[in-house]
């Protein structure tokens, strides 16, 4: 089992260097210390931190009375005097629960522990159940997780399709057939637990960034039945005016037409770029020309984005096959044909850090940032 443990870069010194937000706010920056760089003893967290001894003493007590943190035995550092104890975030001792709702005609759900690692899977088909029956299911499937873990959970996140408004709110997921679902709610009436829903490729970025090597400035497209995004930028996660930012599946490529989307317009880039649409034009071409078109158009698209957050990364997350050869060298060329060079020297366009479940362990990391304050 790999262990996918974030850098100590993600330790963010602006936030460590400002004065105190109260308590709340040092507990946070206890656990990111921990979580990003790994057990350490408190005299190093409070130089890490620029806190006094006493003052994070006081708060990795509270931490391990809480059963956030624990001590795991004496520090091996020399140092002259007594060494320290070792604390570290509870990262055996919590478990969270990621739910993902967009693959195609099956829910997915895990228990995975703090550092990302699945436990526990499970899934229930769907077929072409719609509206109340999937929220039936999910209920189902979310306890059957629940009763799995083997350890506290910290909170269940779940990535949806869809636009996922405010209090966790899914707008619309045509595919499951809802409108207005008060997801949020529901779970977290049924199981009595911290829940929190995003858009599946919200998910995947926050799985990219906190578990995966994604710097501080990114976006990921998420390719599947649609087209969908999600934005890091300066390390925050960007949700947008109308908690849609990164929809970028239905926005229109060019001024040459193109096929009719299933939307209605004529054009946009999910018509190019979905694996459906991928599949079935690559199956009446001769060649890879498909993957090519779909590359450019997706550069076209996202070339403005790039510039306007000036962005340093672009990830793929969908079917390798797809996404990995020609399609991914059409888009890189194609940034690169379209931006300041100033701007593209250090752009890296490539396939997400350990794509398969990426949704699932996206959404335990939404856990962990709202639980832990970590990221
Ligand atoms: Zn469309």
């Amino acid at each position: 089992m790999t262990s996918a443990l974030p850098r100590a870069r993600r330790v963010s010194t602006r936030t460590a260097v400002l004065p105190a937000h109260g308590r709340r706010h040092n507990l946070s920056l206890v656990l990111q210390m921990l979580y990003s760089v790994g057990a350490m003893s408190r005299a190093d967290l409070a130089r890490r931190l620029g806190m006094s001894k006493v003052t994070v003493s006081d708060l990795v007590a509270e931490l391990m009375d809480s059963g956030h943190a624990v001590e795991l035995g004496p520090s091996g550092t020399v140092r002259p005097g007594k060494p320290g104890t070792l604390v570290d975030v509870n990262r055996t001792g919590l478990q969270a629960i990621g739910v993902d709702l967009a693959e195609h005609e099956v829910l997915r759900a895990a228990v995975l522990d703090l550092d990302g690692n699945i436990l526990v899977r499970a899934e229930r088909p769907i077929g072409d159940d719609t509206g109340q029956s999937v929220v039936d299911t999910v209920l189902d499937l979310v306890g059957e997780v629940v009763a799995a873990a083997t350890a506290p959970i910290l909170g269940i996140g779940i990535g949806t399709p869809g636009i996922v408004g405010p209090g966790g709110v899914v707008g619309t997921a045509p595919n499951l057939g809802w409108t207005d679902v008060p997801l949020r709610d529901i779970v977290a009436d049924a199981t009595d637990l911290p829940v929190f829903v995003v858009n599946d490729a919200d998910a995947a970025v926050h799985a990219d960034y906190t578990l995966g090597e994604g710097g501080d400035d990114l976006v990921l497209v998420k390719v599947g039945r649609g087209v969908g995004g999600g934005l890091i930028v300066g390390g925050q996660r960007v949700r947008g005016a109308h908690f849609a930012s990164g929809e970028i599946g239905h926005v229109t490529v060019g001024t040459d037409g193109g096929a009719t989307c299933r939307c209605g317009k004529v054009g946009c880039l999910e018509t190019w770029v979905s694996a459906p649409n991928l599949e079935k034009a690559l199956a009446a071409a001769d060649d890879d020309e498909p993957l090519r078109e779909a590359g450019e158009r997706l550069g076209i698209a996202l070339a403005p984005v790039v510039a306007a957050l000036d962005l340093s990364e672009v990830v793929l997350s969908g079917p390798e096959h797809l996404l990995g050869g020609v399609l991914r060298d059409a888009l890189d060329e194609t940034l690169h044909a379209r931006l300041l060079a100033r701007t593209t020297t250090d752009l890296t366009v490539r396939l997400a850090h350990r794509p398969d479940d990426i949704v699932l362990r996206g959404a335990a990391v939404l856990v962990l940032w709202d639980q832990l304050g970590v990221a």
